[in-house]
């Protein structure tokens, strides 16, 4: 039988960062997946949040990610609205940096982030193996690909997993501590734990196509961009640039009354791209989904836990689908170490639903709202938007305003990166302040006990996040203030925590406390001017203690 602290089932890029998470909180891992090994993954997802990069950051590899072969170093990361992709009009466009000027750039609608990390374009195809490269690089992570776990069972000290070894056949039992499914939106683990997806099981379809089309290129206008959003009254739809070079994702957003089969492919992709008949691409995959807003009604049972679409499943608009699993893996990864490592308590895991549920919640409604909406904008676009005339030019002008308008919040989502808070965690030290409300574009940095640790750069330019501990970070802005008690506290409890000094005027505004506690995910667990008359207590709040 093999071991390990935590049986993780899917390799998908949720289950990859939360192994590599654990691996790096000293957790040995087994990861079973279906796919061979460097199978490639669905041609889906596109961007890769600040907030991601961040932890990227964190686990070693955010500047192999953004180095990775993908879009040319140049090749600008813009969205444009147009009549059609190839042709006709220019209605509006939102100005992101390329690869190579994303650090430098003032340009961007989201240049102006505080965070070390902007965010990055890149396919799954080419991200899954940058992430796939260092789980094989990381001694404590076992993965066993073509593999698929088929039950498992749970008793009072751990987890047997049964799985299968789709090539010869044979059955491999895996005993771990703890067992996370990761296993995407038709997760067996959730249905294993007893879970119930709730919300909109569908809200509409898309028909999409993975092409490769070389001409394209050089028919688009001037200025290619990653995203091309299409807007007339015949069909609508989006090119995304997988490549930068020949290789398009082209989404057809299907009518109400349309399905997946009665809609001429080929057609709609000419329609879409604006070329005719001459126009010659090949078929690669045939992408097609539908557009949900589904949250799991519970994220646990004892020892066996989802993450991801396992447990969260809605419409692509943001692109934060896979960003906020990826933030759910690495709010359960600490927690989970912390037990495995025995200074938390297991009450501690209580905490991930308590947190993560909420947010995914608030981010699945702004994703669906701006989707929902801008369907109903298209629906209403008149034939006449593609007429050489005033009128015309009147109505590609209101649309283009229009169109910004709405899209820009999902292209720079500010809020979704970095303004969501915990308010509601029994692992959290709550002092009666509020924390700022937030919205999908836009969000207050704040100390606010459950907001993310505000970013700053240190003196000598490094950000504060590299200089924290792996663990809980004490931040103290005033050194006169004695904080042994509470580093006593966290010594006796076995919790490891470190202490950082820093210069009062190095830290923004919403710095306004002499002391701010960062727990291992960057969320700021407790803050205040002097020590709490009782440290062990805090600290017995923090770690979960029962
Ligand atoms: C058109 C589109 C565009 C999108 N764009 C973005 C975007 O830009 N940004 C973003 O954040 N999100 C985006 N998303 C969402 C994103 O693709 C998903 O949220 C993300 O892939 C989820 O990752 P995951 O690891 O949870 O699941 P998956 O990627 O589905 O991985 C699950 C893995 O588990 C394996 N598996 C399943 N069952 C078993 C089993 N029993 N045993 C072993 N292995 C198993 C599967 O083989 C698979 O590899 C998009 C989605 C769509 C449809």
């Amino acid at each position: 039988m093999i071991g390990a602290d935590v049986l993780i089932v899917g390799a998908g890029p949720v289950g990859m960062t939360l192994a590599l998470d654990l691996a790096w909180r000293g957790i040995d891992v087994a990861i079973v997946e279906t796919r061979a090994a460097r199978e490639q993954p669905s041609v889906k997802c596109n961007h890769i949040s600040a907030r991601t990069m961040e932890t990227f950051r964190r686990l070693g590899f955010a500047d192999v990610m953004r180095d990775k072969q993908g879009l040319p170093h140049d090749y600008r990361n813009d969205v444009a609205f147009r009549t059609t992709v190839t042709g006709g009009w220019e209605l509006t466009r939102i100005p992101i940096p390329c690869r190579r000027d994303r650090y430098t750039s003032t340009e961007g609608v989201d240049s102006w982030w505080p965070t070390p990390e902007p965010p990055h374009r890149i396919n799954q195809l080419d991200m899954e193996p940058v992430m796939f490269d260092r789980l094989l690089g990381q001694p404590r992570i076992t993965v066993f690909n073509r593999t698929r776990l088929e039950s498992f069972d749970q008793d009072e000290a751990g987890v047997t997993g049964h799985a299968v070894d789709l090539d010869s056949g044979e059955q491999v039992t895996i005993r771990a501590t703890y067992l996370v499914g990761c296993d995407g939106g038709h997760s067996m683990v959730r249905k294993a734990i007893g879970a119930k997806f709730e919300g909109d099981a569908k809200l509409f379809d898309v028909q999409s196509s993975f092409i490769r089309a070389p001409e394209l290129l050089g028919l688009m206008c001037d200025r290619p961009a990653w995203m091309t959003h299409t807007a007339n009254s015949r069909r609508n739809g989006v090119a995304v640039a997988i490549d930068g070079r020949e290789l398009w994702l082209v989404h057809n957003s299907l009518r109400p009354n349309e399905s997946f089969d009665a809609i001429d492919r080929d057609e709609a992709i000419r329609a879409i791209l604006g070329v005719g008949e001459d126009f010659t691409y090949e078929l690669l995959a045939k992408e097609d989904w539908t557009a949900r807003r589904l949250i799991a009604d519970k994220f646990r049972d004892r020892r066996a836990f989802i993450v991801g679409d396992a447990a969260q499943l809605w419409v692509p608009t943001a692109g934060y689908g896979m960003n906020a699993g990826i933030a759910s893996a690495t709010d359960l990864a600490w927690m989970l170490a912390g037990v495995i490592h025995g200074w938390a308590g297991p009450a501690i895991l209580d905490a991930y639903f308590a947190e993560r549920h909420p947010i995914n919640e608030q981010v699945s409604r702004y994703a669906m709202g701006v989707a929902v909406q801008s369907r109903a904008d298209r629906a209403a676009i008149p034939k006449e938007i593609e007429d050489d005339t005033a009128e015309g030019a009147a109505i590609r002008a209101r649309t283009g305003t229009e169109f910004y308008d709405l899209n820009v919040k999902q292209f720079a989502c500010g809020g979704l990166n970095f303004g969501y808070f915990y308010d509601r965690s029994p692992i959290i030290a709550y002092d009666g302040e509020a924390a700022p409300a937030y919205t999908m574009q836009d969000f207050t940095p704040s100390t606010v006990p459950g907001c993310r640790l505000p970013y700053f750069a240190l003196p000598d330019g490094t950000p504060i996040y590299d200089a924290l501990g792996p663990d809980f970070t004490l931040l103290r802005f005033d050194s006169r203030v004695d904080v042994t008690p509470l580093l006593d506290a966290a010594a006796a409890r076995g919790v490891p925590m470190a202490l950082v000094d820093v210069m009062p005027d190095t830290a923004p505004g919403a710095y306004r406390q002499a002391l701010v506690l960062s727990r291992p995910d960057r969320h700021v667990g407790w803050r205040g001017d002097a020590l709490p008359a009782d440290p062990l207590a805090l600290i017995d709040l923090l770690r979960g203690a029962d």
